[in-house]
């Protein structure tokens, strides 16, 4: 047995999107900062086994872990602001567990018992929360949804008999809540805040700490008046207002001490947090010395969610090339021959997005073409690259039927399954995920940005570029700069005539932090401002 291992809960209430993953995120860096060990999970109170099924629209970016679980969004802050690494029992959803349970039940390890949610999902909810005993300082617990709803009452019934049962010197409870202002009384409200505490408190659950969600200051008296009615310590009340860019948060809960009163309350004994290359970045994210003007092109342009950490990373990226990166979202469905030039007009660089299915893929291949023509920066990841080889394929090398077999089958399927891959019928879980080893070329785009001749990126994907075509894309001028040490996938390409086209068959945005970038995010966007800085 390591450490004792502390736990803390993280509830929403009121409403939903008050950015609790970006609170989880935010103390557990200023714990890190402390010197804690810390790790997140995240605890989904949906169906679905994982998210990897769920539509984008609806659930936002499934984020992928170096072990290859299919995750929820959430833990993509967790690793960008901590800058860890974190794995599939990292997030839990109710699908999972009953899954679990159910598998159990028939192998007949509940010897003739009534299976019930109390103990048995709770009990399997428990041991996925405490799995990290003895291995961190700190666990923080996000519970996913809003307190009341139906879904999450097993996961408040865990929290409550871990609590119960480790004590309160090793558990806490804190609760992000809203307080809105409204302006016809001209007053923030505290009663959703009271009711809200007041059913978790029907649970058996005591928030230590409320963070309030507002857009105005607390005063002492709201403070003292929340404090009371919620039975919580009135230094305790912690407001939290609204900040330019999500990675201010860490510093404005700083400055509320919310560090220290978790450590006080949990005697983990620290020095102050130093935060310095944060606020450094922090500061470049809010004053940028110039801007270039990225294209994205992507099919869920409406729903930036569906492109989390593409969008991050490019920040990431902006941060360390000190420029504020524009995104100007370009519709894949609305490219055509005729108009692409006008939609990517004034673009520094352009971005072709990850995805699924044929919808939109004509588009992205158009935008392709007229950037590799017009030698503007690209970065292609997963389908991104892929459409960028069916380009090359079709208008370089002259294969007018080339396309993926996941939209066509044709005799020249540039990218396809691989032999092996044939047939598979099952949708979830059966893709290339999680992290695997590249070999870079020498003197490729891709090892100047990376400066290592082994690199490891996550992967989600079925399909890869066909090795049969290979030798036809080199000799016509496109490059194979990264490669699987055996040699057998494709990993990365890029073009010789060109000064930036770079596609990745991995998606480098999960592996990008918030106070290091990464090197084909951050060369992206340097090429961008070579290019603004030419034209
Ligand atoms: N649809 C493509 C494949 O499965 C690309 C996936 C992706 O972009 N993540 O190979």
């Amino acid at each position: 047995m390591g450490t004792n291992t502390k736990y803390i809960f993280i509830t929403g209430g009121v409403l939903s999107s008050l950015g609790k993953g970006i609170a989880s995120a935010s103390l557990g860096l200023l714990l890190k900062e402390r010197g804690h060990s810390v790790t997140i999970a995240k605890f989904d109170p949906y169906i679905n086994v994982d998210p990897g099924t769920m539509n984008p629209f609806q659930h936002g970016e499934v984020y992928v872990t170096n072990d290859g679980a299919e995750t929820d969004l959430d833990l993509g802050h967790y690793e960008r602001f901590l800058n860890i690494s974190l794995s599939k029992e990292n997030n839990a959803t109710t699908g999972q567990i009953y899954y679990e349970v159910i598998n159990k039940e028939r192998q007949g390890k509940y010897l003739g018992k009534t299976v019930q949610v109390i103990p048995h999902i709770t009990d399997e909810i428990k041991r996925r929360m405490t799995t990290f005993d003895g291995k961190y300082d700190v666990v923080i617990i996000e519970v996913g949804g809003t307190v009341g709803d139906i879904e999450s009452l097993p996961f408040l019934e865990a929290d409550r008999q871990i609590c119960l049962e480790r004590g309160r010197a090793n558990t806490l409870n804190i609760h992000l809540t809203y307080v809105p202002f409204i302006k016809s009384a001209g007053e923030l409200k505290t009663k959703p805040t009271q009711h809200s505490v007041k059913t978790l408190m029907e649970y058996g659950v005591q928030p230590d700490i409320l963070l309030c969600r507002s857009e105005y200051k607390l005063n002492k008296d709201i403070r003292s008046k929340i404090a009371l009615f919620c039975n919580v310590a009135e230094d305790s009340v912690i407001e939290a207002l609204d900040v330019e860019t999500i990675y201010e948060v860490p510093l404005a809960f700083r400055r509320r001490s919310l560090d220290e009163i978790v450590c006080r309350k949990l005697g983990l004994e620290s020095e102050k947090p130093k935060m310095s290359n944060w606020t450094r970045f922090v500061q470049r994210v809010k004053n940028p010395s110039d801007e270039v003007r990225i294209g994205f092109v992507g099919k869920y342009t409406q729903y930036r969610d569906a492109y989390k950490s593409i969008i991050e990373s490019i920040t990431h990226a902006g941060a360390v090339a000190n420029v504020v990166p524009q995104i100007q979202w370009i519709d894949s469905e609305q490219i055509s021959e005729e108009n692409g030039p006008e939609l990517m007009q004034g673009i520094h660089g352009l971005l072709v997005a990850p995805g699924f299915g044929t919808r939109g893929v004509e588009g992205k291949i158009n935008a392709i073409r007229h950037v590799r023509e017009q030698k503007i920066p690209f970065l292609g990841i997963c389908l991104g690259m892929q459409c960028a080889v069916i380009e090359y394929a079709r208008n370089v090398c002259g294969l007018k039927n080339a396309n993926s077999g996941e939209f066509a089958r044709t005799d020249e399927n540039v990218i396809d399954l691989m032999p092996d891959q044939q047939g598979i019928v099952n949708k979830g879980g059966t893709m290339r995920l999680g992290a695997y080893p590249c070999r870079l070329r020498p003197r490729s785009k891709a090892r100047e940005a990376y400066r290592k001749d082994i690199v490891h990126e996550r992967h989600r994907h079925r399909y890869e570029v066909n090795n049969e075509y290979r030798d036809m894309l080199e000799d016509k001028g496109m490059i194979i700069s990264g490669i699987s040490p055996d040699n057998r996938l494709v990993e990365m390409i890029e073009l010789r005539d060109h000064p930036w086209f770079v596609g990745s068959q991995f998606h480098p945005e999960f592996e990008s932090h918030a106070v290091k970038g990464h090197p084909l995010f951050i060369n992206f966007i340097k090429a961008a401002i070579a290019f603004k800085e030419e034209s």
